[in-house]
């Protein structure tokens, strides 16, 4: 059950512009609107396919055979007190136990397995192992083929633009990791999230009772359009004491794809409208950063509902909004 949803008591209807009027929500009538909305927009199952053979294609290509180093060499490079890979320079006791440069201070001058003092001698022979070895980067069963000298390694595995995403599914404590293919199946198969096919859109959020706020009241749909997928995000939070509604946009990649694209949403009502463009932000940039920096159609309560009309008892907002790619 989609908890977000349900707690929010909002629905939205993509692309199918049903004027509904109903104070009482009920789940089974939110599944209703879901799996109907799915049916009449069903999606491709073609894109995700070619993007997991894009995605994964890399890999088959060229690994260098010979470059995998016996785990015995690793596990002499591992450090015995924090697990982590050794870097120079590296520490030993006087009867030959290394130790990371991090761990040294934090072991009083004592060696961790015989509890002879450590002095300060450094183990050359290991170190100059380590600055031998070249290691295939951690996220090579994601695709990445890079090759990379020890010491810069985990650099480089810091920025791979292979490593893993984290599930964009905001405001649940949800950890799964995984390329794009994956989140995408994800948040339908494991979160219900809505799916739709199109640059454009037409949602509608309704709240019947729009004076409560709370910080976790959110609504994620995801788009499918240009070979990429969006996180289309709408929620409300408390700005100090003030609510306020967002809006903003995802792109399920990496930045600098990210800002091949633009979008625009607006809202509009009772003869008001207002538009915002931008730039969908990466997933790579938490949920919670982009809202926080505002990048998105921000609505303030009061202006929110002006634009539901109306007795200001419900909030009714309709946000139309267009992703494109820039050329
Ligand atoms: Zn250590
Ligand atoms: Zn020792
Ligand atoms: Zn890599
Ligand atoms: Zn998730």
């Amino acid at each position: 059950m989609n908890w977000a949803a349900s707690a929010f008591q909002t629905w939205i209807l993509s692309m199918v512009d049903h004027a509904i009027v109903a104070s009482h929500l009920t789940i089974s009538f939110l599944m209703t609107i879901r799996n109907k909305a799915e049916v009449i927009d069903p999606p491709q199952n073609k894109d995700m396919t070619d993007i997991v053979e894009c995605v994964n294609s890399p890999a088959k290509t060229a690994l260098k055979p010979n470059v995998t180093v016996s785990s015995s060499v690793h596990k002499l490079l591992e450090c015995p007190v924090c697990l982590n890979a050794m870097y120079p320079p590296i520490h030993q006791c006087s009867n030959g136990h290394t130790l990371c440069s991090s761990c040294k201070p934090r072991v009083h001058d004592r060696c961790p397995i015989c509890r002879h003092e450590l002095g300060n001698i450094r183990c050359l022979a290991l170190e100059k192992v380590a600055a031998s070895l070249e290691l295939p980067c951690i996220y090579q069963s994601f695709g990445c083929i890079g090759i990379y000298p020890y010491h810069s390694k985990s650099k480089h595995e810091s920025q791979c633009v292979f490593r893993p995403y984290s599930c964009p599914y905001s405001g649940s404590e949800c950890t799964a990791i995984g390329d794009i293919p994956y989140l995408v199946a994800h948040l339908k198969d494991d979160h219900k999230v809505d799916m739709h096919n199109g640059s454009t859109f037409n949602h509608r959020y309704v709240k019947s009772n729009p004076h409560e706020v709370e910080n976790a009241t959110w609504m994620l749909t995801v788009f499918s359009c240009f070979g990429q997928y969006f996180c289309l995000h709408f929620e409300a939070f408390h700005l100090g004491t003030s609510p306020v509604y967002i809006a903003f946009l995802r792109f399920m990649g990496d930045d600098n794809e990210a800002k091949n694209h633009g979008y625009s949403l607006q809202v509009c009502g009772s003869g008001r409208k207002m538009t915002w463009q931008g730039v969908p932000r990466s997933i790579r940039d938490s949920h919670r950063k982009v809202r926080d920096s505002f990048d998105g159609l921000v609505i303030q309560r009061n202006m929110a509902l002006l634009f539901s009309g109306g007795d200001r008892k419900e909030l009714k907002l309709r946000v139309t909004g267009r992703i494109w790619k820039e050329q």
